[in-house]
């Protein structure tokens, strides 16, 4: 989702020369494919937008795959950066970095000043390892190396799978689903209390672009709209937009995770860059873009 968002966004500026892999023709967990990827294309930015990632329950139920997969991913590309001398890196993280029970909004400084939410802490902890490989290369070898943290994103290519997925993507297909088979209720997980920030990737993609001209500091940058709401509303807003007229059932077997992650996004604003599209508008291209590659989605 991201690494599509991000070559429709250098494309629109005019960028031709962009070399992207799959993960299927790179596996970048792969030290030595890796090292020979870079050597052989020599790029000179690089968007660091690769992962792996998942919902609540992925990420608390592949809790060795989170860490491993993603340490690798870090290192390797990160490291084979400062090898072949590329000019600029923009490493993406996530707003998981943060202690579960920080201040909120969340501000670039809590990292690191509290224990993190149990459920994602394997992914969290392999984020702020990017964020530090980010750092020490910075300091001992003077790469221009600049880290992200993106807040909960949506969009095109999402992941549509109901265990692996996040919440928007999720509910999306499940009230689709229930309106087209006609089914009384749709099952939402937790209580609906916990509250989250949404951004959609084309905004991501527009802010990483900002970044990757205007921004080349240490610190790490959050990048959010600044709002959320509760799962409860953002469930109101999907079955709203999708026109599902049953009811919700909550399952309260199904954890909440954390409390709240808002991004404090002043930094990012401060030099001039705001996201443009809101949830509502989003949810609505987003279910257009789900029923068009609906076949593609839901295999
Ligand atoms: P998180 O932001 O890391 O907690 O990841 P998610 O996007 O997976 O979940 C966010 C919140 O939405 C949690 O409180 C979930 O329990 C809740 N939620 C409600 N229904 C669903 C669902 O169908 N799928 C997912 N992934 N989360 C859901």
């Amino acid at each position: 989702m991201v690494g599509s968002a991000i070559t429709r966004k250098l494309q629109s500026e005019g960028y031709t020369n962009l070399i992207t892999r799959t993960s299927s023709e790179l596996d970048l967990r792969n030290q030595a494919a890796v090292a020979d990827f870079f050597a052989e294309e020599q790029p000179e930015y690089v968007f660091l937008a690769a992962a792996k990632v998942g919902g609540i329950m992925a990420n608390n139920t592949y809790r060795a795959e989170f860490l491993y997969d993603n340490l690798m991913i870090e290192s390797n590309i990160i490291h084979q950066a400062y090898v072949t001398g590329v000019k600029k890196l923009l490493f993406l993280g996530s707003s998981c970095i943060y202690p579960k029970l920080a201040p909120q909004p969340l501000k670039e400084e809590y990292l690191l000043s509290g224990f993190l939410e149990a459920t994602n802490e394997p992914y969290a902890i392999a984020k702020i390892t990017g964020i530090k490989l980010c750092e020490s290369y910075r300091s001992q070898y003077g790469c221009n190396f600049i880290s992200a943290m993106p807040t909960n994103l949506y969009g095109p290519n999402d992941n549509y799978d109901l265990q692996g997925s996040h919440v928007l993507p999720a509910l999306i297909r499940k009230f689709h689903e229930a309106k087209i088979n006609d089914q009384p209720s749709v099952e939402v997980w937790g209580t609906g209390s916990p509250r989250r920030e949404f951004l959609h990737a084309d905004d991501l993609a527009d802010a990483c672009f900002y970044l990757m001209q205007h921004y080349s500091d240490e610190s790490f940058v959050n990048i959010g709209t600044g709002e959320d709401v509760t799962i409860r509303e953002l469930a109101e807003l999907v079955k709203e937009t999708i026109g599902f007229e049953g009811e919700l059932r909550w399952n309260t077997e199904k954890p909440d995770g954390t409390p709240r992650k808002l991004m404090d996004v002043s930094r990012l604003h401060s030099m001039g860059w705001k996201h443009t599209t809101e949830l509502k508008e989003g949810i609505e291209q987003t279910y257009q873009d789900f029923l068009a590659n609906e076949v593609l989605y839901v295999e």
